[in-house]
């Protein structure tokens, strides 16, 4: 490791940041943490909120559930817009809530729910929280770098992720993007806080460091990733994730699956399915690795033993799909 405190970090560290501001489309800051996504709904609950600010939280799933869980736990007034799970919030249904609960301060969004395959439309959302005063705090956890994100063109507030999913990095960074309402927000709040205080990175990252000791073996993967990301070409690596959504969709139809997510809304980083009536989902997914050294997913809550989920995000290429359809095929038929 070479010392995070030395010229050649910072020159380094300074160069990864902005290439992870072109990654999101943005001017505005882009500040990491060591951390899980997770610390992103943390990071949100103490610098952009007070206990007892009203939230309206579109909950969509799993991963929308605890991003309300974590917010109430610091002391939020939480609204919940709850979905059955495998659709998407739309902006008139968001609009209702907005209109029910007059003085909102902030709206709490899953733009990939991973725990059912669902991308919920962030353009449109955004622009009806805006629309009643709200600030837009965004999980984009298994989107960034899969999944269109224009940070600054969508007039997002707050929006995070984490290096280990369509970043394809290991796990151990998160990284929060904050535009000018947030920010504004952040200088106000009274809410108590260190390590995860965006003023205090803010700071740091302006001249080059970082508040604490970064992980700095995975910025170099973080970095590596980027680059990647970039000579690729951020639209091909999109359209890349476009065609894998499609080809998988499209194939799991061909073996006779049921998909979880509404077909509009449905996710290109992620996909969730049933297994055929009588067949053990956690079966199909012991065997696939066993035999096929194939890792699938299982689902979440209420549905961990009835789903199977594949990722098909980051360093993922037709030819996976395809094997992965062709061993499922070849599992099912021996079920
Ligand atoms: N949000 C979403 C949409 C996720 O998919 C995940 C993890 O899978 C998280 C948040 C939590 O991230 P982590 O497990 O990295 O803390």
């Amino acid at each position: 490791m070479i010392p995070h405190r030395g010229p050649e970090f910072s020159i380094f560290y300074r160069e990864l940041i902005e290439r992870l501001k072109r990654l999101h489309r943005t001017e505005s800051e882009v500040l990491l943490w060591p951390g899980s996504g997770s610390a992103g709904w943390e990071i949100a609950a103490v610098n952009l909120l007070e206990p007892g600010d009203v939230v309206v939280a579109c909950v969509t799933g799993d991963f929308g559930d605890r991003f309300a869980q974590v917010v109430s736990t610091f002391g939020a007034d939480v609204r919940r817009v709850d979905l059955e799970w495998g659709q998407a919030i739309t902006p008139g249904m968001l609009d209702d809530a907005l209109t029910a609960n007059p003085g909102v301060n902030a709206v709490l969004l899953t733009h990939n729910e991973t725990s059912t395959g669902v991308t919920n439309p962030l353009i449109e959302l955004t622009r009806v929280a805006h629309d009643h005063g709200a600030l837009v705090l965004v999980d984009a956890v298994s989107s960034a770098g899969g999944i269109p994100v224009e940070f600054d063109a969508w007039d997002v507030d707050y929006l995070f992720s984490g290096s280990q999913k369509a970043l394809m990095c290991p796990p151990g960074v998160a990284i929060v993007a904050a535009g000018p309402r947030a920010w504004d927000r952040a200088k106000q709040t009274a809410t108590p806080r260190f390590f995860w205080d965006m003023n205090r990175n803010l700071e740091m990252t302006k001249k080059g460091w970082t508040p604490t000791t970064p992980p700095v073996s995975l910025l170099y993967a973080l970095d590596a990733a980027t680059l990647m990301i970039e000579e690729e070409g951020i639209e091909a690596v999109f359209n890349r994730h476009q065609r894998l959504g499609e080809l998988t969709r499209s194939g799991l139809r061909q073996l006779g699956l049921q998909l979880l997510a509404d077909e509009a809304y449905a996710s290109n980083t992620v996909t969730a399915f049933f297994p055929p009536e009588g067949v053990d989902a956690r079966m199909v997914i012991d065997r696939m690795q066993r035999e096929y050294g194939i890792t699938l997913a299982g689902g979440q809550a209420h549905l961990a033993n009835s789903l199977i989920r594949i990722g098909h995000m980051g360093w993922v290429d037709d030819e996976d799909i395809e094997s992965c359809l062709t061993a499922l095929n070849d599992v099912l038929e021996t079920a």
